[in-house]
């Protein structure tokens, strides 16, 4: 099969995690006999230095014009003193605009070999961690109007929160199919004791509840399911939430299954062009020092061959390298036990060193 890959490495430790997914999906080009033709798309900071813009149009038609987009990460304190529009974020913002992805997938999932990772008391891992966050992507206060403005005397910020029921419904509906092909159990997470469009909310969610009688639909206010998070993970399948609720929650929930390089995330609207990037944010602080975690990244150009272009075996096959370069112990800096009995049974590797090692492992 041919595919045409948009490829943004982006700011930070990007570069240096693309490449390694790069790579890997070479090794799988060529043991599968498939073709991914990439191209790459400056965004973020480097587009603005190079082009004044975090995402120029042509930029963005060259995403749009692939079949997939896989981005590593953008931003930095280099320009953070840009104005609003101007900062390097604003670009994915507009990507995800642009592409009409609506739902963002992240799962939380341990991996049995890094279980002694988790900040979490080993009952509590013991129970298994294994839910998705459906979170929504373009609409909510991300998207709404911002401004400041001096009154009385002071500055005063305002940043407008609005959904309409057809934004819900969509959103909705693909936390319902996702529950339905996982354990049927869907969690609506809101502020509904406060928000009108939480309350709006919850009133689609039980509306199109009924379209899904095999899906138990249980409602939870999004504190209460922050601390949920981190008592009694087990009991979560599905989460569905807006746009800022899933953005600090899928963070937590990273956290709690070890690092924030393992995770991966794809986003889809209405077509199978998707968005993929591993959740964590360029960490310039470890930028080119060869010790960023690819898998997050590895793993997203995985769900790109499973959910894009309808390659399970790869996909798999990508997964199951990942799970056995750990079997064989290999951590980057971020996965190290702190335990010094465990750490001596591992190997520390870097960045390119792991994506070597997740490469040599890859069989059909
Ligand atoms: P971050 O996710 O970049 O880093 C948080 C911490 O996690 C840091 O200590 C970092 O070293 C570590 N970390 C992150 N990814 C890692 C990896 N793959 N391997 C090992 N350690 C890793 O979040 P931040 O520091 O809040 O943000 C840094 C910049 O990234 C900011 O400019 C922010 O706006 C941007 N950001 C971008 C995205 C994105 O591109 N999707 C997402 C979040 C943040």
């Amino acid at each position: 099969m041919n595919k045409h890959i948009a490829v943004i490495p982006g700011d930070g430790i990007g570069p240096e995690i693309i490449k390694q997914a790069l790579a890997v999906l070479d090794a799988v080009a060529a043991i599968y006999g498939h073709s991914f033709c990439c191209t790459e798309v400056d965004m973020g900071g480097c587009a603005i230095d190079a082009w004044g813009d975090p995402l120029p149009q042509e930029m963005l038609d060259k995403c749009l014009a692939a079949d997939s987009v896989l981005l590593g990460a953008v931003g930095g304190e280099k320009w953070n003193h840009m104005p609003s529009d101007k900062r390097p974020e604003k670009g994915l913002l507009r990507l995800r605009a642009g592409m009409g992805v609506y739902s963002n997938n992240r799962p939380a999932k341990i991996w049995p070999q890094l279980a002694s990772a988790s900040p979490l008391k080993k009952s509590i891992v013991d129970k298994g961690i294994d839910f998705i966050i459906v979170r929504e992507l373009i609409g909510g206060i991300y998207f709404g109007d911002h401004k400041t403005e001096v009154a009385d005397g002071q500055k005063k910020a305002t940043d407008i929160l609005s959904y309409t029921e057809a934004e819900i419904e969509r959103i909705g509906r693909i936390g319902f199919e996702t529950a339905r092909k996982r354990r049927g159990l869907l969690c609506s997470v809101e502020k509904s004791n406060v928000l009108d469009s939480s309350r709006l909310w919850k009133s689609v969610m039980h509306r199109l509840a009924a379209e899904y009688p095999d899906v138990t639909l249980v409602d939870m206010l999004v504190d209460n399911c922050a601390m949920q998070i981190v008592k009694n993970p087990a009991q979560f399948d599905v989460i569905v939430t807006e746009n800022m609720f899933g953005d600090i929650l899928s963070d937590e929930a990273s956290m709690i299954t070890g690092s924030i390089g393992m995770i991966p995330s794809s986003s889809l609207g209405a077509t199978d062009c998707g968005l993929y990037e591993p959740i964590h944010g360029s960490a310039p602080d470890i930028a080119g020092t060869d010790t960023a975690n690819p898998i997050g990244t590895i793993l997203s150009a995985a769900m790109m061959l499973r959910y894009s272009f309808n390659m399970a075996e790869e996909a798999e096959a990508i997964e199951n390298a990942v799970s056995a370069a750990l079997d064989e112990g290999y951590r980057t800096a971020d996965i190290m036990p702190s335990d010094e009995q465990e750490a001596a049974t591992c190997k520390k590797v870097g960045c390119s060193e792991m994506g070597r090692q997740i490469i040599n492992k890859l069989k059909r």
